[in-house]
């Protein structure tokens, strides 16, 4: 049945640039355990001072955080480059998040502005460049939107990106992954 081969829609498998691991497909989902600020409290101390849930950070009782999806598009394929990231959040919509947790009707809510609290590998130094994040369905951690006007992940969000970038962009992280 090779005539129909090509019909098949599996992305195809990827390997490794740097040493040659194989994968079923280009992993194209990443992210980050902890916003930027928790790695500068010494560890002694993390204790007293943060309170950490999977998505949610509090530090010293006046910073808080909130984790998110920024979503990458990759123009003519069907999945998407994926970043788990972290943004900062006014107390007062943090509150608000909490209040509507379970709310189905949270996705009504006007985005949250915050400040990016992770670095996008590749786009540079990302930290605190300015961010929204919109509610997604209850259950579900909101996406994180870069506003930061004329950067590139701005743009890139916007636009999209070509499945060569994504590779690109996909290499640069194993290959720093793997040499630890
Ligand atoms: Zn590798």
């Amino acid at each position: 049945m090779k005539l129909f081969r090509f019909l098949n829609k599996n992305n195809p498998a990827f390997k490794c640039d740097c040493c040659g691991k194989e994968y079923k497909e280009i992993p194209l989902c990443f992210g980050a355990d902890y916003p930027y600020h928790y790695l500068s409290i010494p560890k002694s101390e993390l204790e007293e001072r943060v309170e950490l849930e999977k998505s949610l950070c509090v530090i010293d009782d006046t910073h808080f955080f909130h984790r998110g999806r920024l979503i990458i598009p990759i123009n003519n394929y069907p999945d998407e480059l994926i970043f788990n990231v972290w943004t900062s959040i006014s107390k007062e919509n943090f509150e608000k998040r909490m209040d509507l947790w379970n709310d189905e009707k949270r996705t009504k809510e006007e985005p949250y502005f915050g400040w990016l609290q992770t670095n996008v590998p590749t786009y540079g130094e990302t930290i605190n460049i300015k961010a929204i994040a919109l509610e997604e369905a209850a259950g579900k951690i909101p996406t994180i939107k870069s506003i930061e006007e004329n950067h590139k992940l701005t743009i890139d969000q916007q636009n999209g990106i070509s499945y060569s970038k994504a590779k690109k962009i996909v290499s640069f992280i194993l290959a720093q992954e793997h040499s630890t």
